[in-house]
Parts: C-alpha cells; structure tokens; sequence
C-alpha cells in the first residue's frame, strides 16, 4: 500500500484550494473521497437539506468491519477568509515552513493527517472517518445528520478523535475533553409610550428589565467543578433606543450569552431565566437559543490512550481541558467516549491561517499513534 500514501501537504493543499465557506458541498468532497478510495475505505455522501444558506454535504468513509473502531470526525466547511489577506485564503501559499490558507489549521490540515494516518493504519478492525461540511454554521444538517446515517447503517463506533485545533502554544499541548455548553437569549420587555411628564398615562418597560437582569446577574449557577470553571450569565447587549429625552420608550430589550458546565442543559437553563423576566415583567417575550449543550468524557481510557500517542511521538505531556467555545464533540460524544486533539490553533478564524507544515507531519505521527494504540486494543 506504501505507493498510495498520500503526502500530507499535498493533500492539506489540495483541500484548502477547494473554496469552502460554510456550508460545504462538492469539490473539497471530491478531494477527500479521491484521497480514500485508494486507501480501501467505503465513502457514503450524502447532501442534506437546505441551511440558510444552502445544501449540506457531508462524508461517511468506513474501511474494516469488527473488532475495535475508531473513528475520526471533522469538517470541510470553513469561516469566511474576511478582507486583508497577504495571498489569496482559497490559493495556499507555502511561505517559511508554513502553509497560509483559509482551514489550514481548522481543519483540513487535521482532515488530511487523519487520512495519511490512515494509509498506513493496522490491517485490523474498523477505521471510520466522519467528515461534515457544516459545523461552523448553524450545524443543524451535519453531524447530526451523520449519526442518523450512522445509526441507520448500524455503525457505531467505540471510540472518536475530533480533529479541531486544541493545541494552544505547540501541538500536543492540550487534549480537550469536554466543552461548555452555550445558550444565547433575547429579551424583550413591552411598555406603552408616552409623557415623561404623564407618567400615569404612559408604562414605562425599564425598570421591570432592569429588575429582571438585576436578578438574573445575581444568580450563582455553580461554583465549577474539577473539569469545568463556574458557569457564567453575561448581559451582552441592551437596547431602547430612544432619543428623546421627554419620552418613555414602548419597549426595551436585552441579550443575554450562557455558557454552561456539564451541570446544567440548556432547556433547562433557558426556562429557569424567562420564569425570573415572567415574574418581573409578566408580558415580555422571551426567546432562547440552545448554540450546544456540554460534553465531558471524564478523564480515562480514551484521554489516556492520546496522551500516551502524544508523549511517545513529541515528547510532552498533554494537559486535558474543556475551555473554548462549543464543538461537534458535543454530538459524538452520545455516541462513544470523545476527545478532540489537533494542530495550534493560534491563527484559527484569524487572517493569514496557517499551519506549520512540520506539525502536519508530527500530527500524521501521533494520530498513527492513536489509531495503532485504539485497534489493537
Ligand atoms: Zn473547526
């Protein structure tokens, strides 16, 4: 098989000059399932639905059958590059040791270290890769959309590295094990203009809204815990709007951003704030929005098995964290213990991406590492 095994960099290239804002569809798929077919792997796309902005595909390649299964997932889609470039986002530059392009380090550089990983995997058990094209957007039709697939061809694996980019100052830094959860909110809080001066004729919707995130501000959710920092409410945004001085205003609004431990679930959450707004505002509308909820795969055989990868191939000890924003992790890990491990994440959604081309290859190690270590458990 040694003639088939794609070269990292080529193909992290290849992926990159593939033109893939969120949602993904199409030709960075055609690469990926080019790169596999070879390799034996069986690829099922699928595009699903219409996101906002359009179809979703997204890639589910199984190669084995039995014994253990270790599964790789990731995403194709990426962030819009935004104006200021110094070479064209969809155009990857090799500049100093570095690759420069839009999803180098987030996470087409991962995607194609788990597929050179893969070219030389144990000839036993199963190795999966499931790969979205939209988890930077809403990700309502990708991984989701994947473990239905998933479930309805009876695939389940035992074990699953994300490949988001976790490592913070060098690669093999940070293995994340968990992720808070999020929840946005949207609160708005009807009065009846009228006359400063006619105070009675007229209800002033302010002082209910301060009322209410008063109370709201001084809730303790929780103290934290051995994984997670306390879970935190911020008031995000306030808004009346009203430019005149010699006017109550008809209503005023306010956003608020949780983000949450594996405590907490963001229905629950989202409930517990509109019955604190209904009882200092009865009236108002109070819309919530759960962004992910949290995930935490304690501490064990899994993190124990990429911490091993790690400090055998780089020679440094990982430390497991669960800060950052939300993650697909959040979904995968229903389905089986789930970390995610990846390339620095120093330039991630930033202008100018890129990935140190000597980590591509030290990550291709440590992910043959983790798939040597996970099947032939
Ligand atoms: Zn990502």
């Amino acid at each position: 098989m040694a003639g088939d095994v794609p070269d990292v960099v080529a193909l992290a290239k290849a992926l990159i000059d593939c033109e893939s804002v969120t949602p993904a569809q199409g030709a960075v798929f055609d690469v990926l399932e080019a790169a596999l077919i070879p390799l034996g792997f069986d690829v099922d796309r699928f595009v699903v639905g219409e996101s906002p902005d359009g179809p979703v595909e997204n890639l589910l390649a199984v190669r084995g059958a039995g014994g253990q299964h270790l599964a790789f997932a990731g995403h194709l889609d990426v962030v819009p590059p935004g104006p200021g470039w110094a070479s064209d986002p969809f155009c990857t530059e090799r500049r100093g040791g570095l690759l420069y392009g839009r999803g180098a380090v987030d996470m087409k550089g991962a995607v194609a270290a788990f597929v050179t990983a893969c070219a030389s995997g144990p000839a036993v058990g199963t190795t999966s890769l499931i790969i979205t094209g939209d988890e930077e957007g809403p990700a309502t039709h990708g991984t989701r959309a994947l473990i239905a697939r998933m479930a309805e061809r009876g695939i389940r694996p035992h074990l699953c590295i994300v490949g988001e980019p976790t490592s913070h100052a060098r690669l093999g830094d940070t293995i994340k094990i968990g992720r808070r959860g999020s929840v946005n909110m949207w609160i708005d809080v009807p009065g009846r203009q009228g006359h400063v001066a006619y105070p009675h004729l007229a209800d002033n919707p302010i002082p209910r809204l301060i009322a209410a995130l008063a109370e709201i501000g001084a809730l303790v959710l929780d103290t934290g815990g051995a994984w997670f920092q306390p879970s935190n409410i911020e008031v995000t945004d306030l808004e009346v709007g009203n430019p005149a001085t010699n006017m109550i205003p008809s209503s005023a609004r306010a956003r608020l951003s949780i983000r949450f431990s594996d405590a907490h679930c963001g229905d629950d959450l989202a409930n517990r704030i509109g019955a604190i707004v209904d009882r200092h505002a009865p009236g108002a509308s109070v819309v919530a929005k759960v962004s992910g909820e949290a995930f935490l795969t304690p501490p064990g055989a899994l993190s124990d098995l990429v911490a091993g990868a790690i400090r055998a191939t780089l020679g440094i000890e990982p430390e497991l964290s669960t800060t950052g924003g939300t993650s697909d992790a959040r979904f995968l890990s229903r389905l089986c213990p789930t970390v995610e491990f990846g390339l620095v994440n120093a330039t991630m959604h930033k202008l100018d991406e890129a990935v140190a081309i000597a980590d591509l290859h030290d990550l291709v190690a440590v992910y043959s590492a983790i798939l040597r270590a996970a099947l032939r458990r």
